[in-house]
């Protein structure tokens, strides 16, 4: 059963268990180790990857009372699927047998460089993010990407200039570092915050080439006409004037993200490419048709819009925020 609060928060009860859906509960699952997705602190176990829970610790050292990868609470079995996002991520299903529910987390089933897409999990009731789930989101081929970006690279490194490619550090960084090795046989300087991150794909038995800006390498490289990917939020016009006063060279900026086709962000950067971790809205319909779920609720980003569209196809879909408890009430039942 499904239970929504007056925060939005999501959790479904079983065998009177509150399992917290990327929330605390008693039990929290934790789809993926981005900041907007995990905790800060646990008394409860946590329902992850052996991947999101090394991150976790990379990343933000959230103190918790260790993880399981699945767990059994009377009747019903917690496990956990690939969802494609970044590494370690993970859909969790909740089988109690009269019904099979799965919450997917974000999503993505368009293979990278790095990972397999996720797998839909046929299911009877589902929780699917809805981040892009606007017709317009049309996302191109992440092949096509590839190539703008190492054309892009290639041109400004052979004008003399540096470059600086900004991504999230968890995700589009990693598969940014990996087109630079394995595409142009680039080894990029990257934040330390980056290569903590990247330290853990490593051991995860991702290869990725790097150097830390802290390091004496990264210092040195710092030297040359370098190639560096930092975070997303840190890339801007701003940035790149104090590094070209710093060292006394042209640098370029770009972003990769899937809001590069939103007309509604304004980068401060030279290019944006289009790349995402999320599923496009065709993704998103074709994932919840493979499903085969009777009820689909659909959370984050254009959920009511996506819902609808839903509804269209012959979809049972009921956006979440279509669900919160009205003032007074404090959790609502789906
Ligand atoms: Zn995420």
């Amino acid at each position: 059963m499904l239970h929504a609060d007056s925060g939005g928060r999501l959790s479904y009860i079983a065998e009177n268990t509150k399992i917290g859906l990327d929330c605390s509960g008693d039990v929290n699952f934790v789809s993926h180790a981005h900041m907007d997705h995990a905790p800060s602190s646990s008394k409860a176990g946590l329902l992850c990857s052996d991947e999101t829970a090394e991150l976790l610790a990379a990343r933000s050292r959230v103190r918790h009372n260790g993880h399981s990868q699945e767990m059994t609470l009377g009747e019903v079995d917690l496990s956990l699927a690939d969802s494609g996002h970044v590494l370690g991520s993970r859909q969790v299903i909740i089988n109690g047998g009269a019904d099979k529910f799965v919450y997917t987390g974000d999503l993505r089933t368009e293979d990278s460089i790095l990972f397999k897409g996720a797998k839909p999990v046929e299911c009877d009731t589902l929780l699917i993010e809805s981040t892009y789930g606007l017709p317009r989101f049309s996302f191109p081929k992440r092949e096509a990407t590839y190539s703008d970006i190492t054309s892009w690279v290639k041109q400004e490194v052979a004008s003399g200039n540096c470059v600086v490619l900004g991504g999230y550090a968890l995700g589009k960084a990693q598969e940014l570092v990996k087109i630079l090795n394995e595409r142009m046989g680039i080894t990029p300087i990257v934040s330390d915050e980056i290569g903590d991150v990247c330290a853990v794909y490593k051991r995860h038995g991702i290869h990725l080439d790097y150097v830390t800006t802290s390091s004496d390498e990264g210092t040195k490289a710092l030297m040359r006409n370098f190639v560096a990917v930092l975070s997303q939020n840190k890339v801007n016009s701003k940035m790149a004037s104090a590094l070209s006063r710093e060292y006394g060279k042209k640098i370029s900026t770009a972003v990769a993200t899937g809001w590069a086709q939103s007309p509604s962000w304004g980068f401060d950067v030279d290019r944006a490419f289009c790349l995402s971790d999320h599923c496009d809205f065709a993704g998103l319909v074709d994932y919840v048709a493979a499903t085969g779920a009777r009820k689909v609720y659909v959370n984050h980003g254009s959920s009511r819009e996506f819902a609808r569209d839903l509804k269209k196809k012959g979809v049972n879909a009921l956006a979440v925020d279509d669900m919160r408890p009205a003032k007074g009430q404090k959790t609502l039942l789906g």
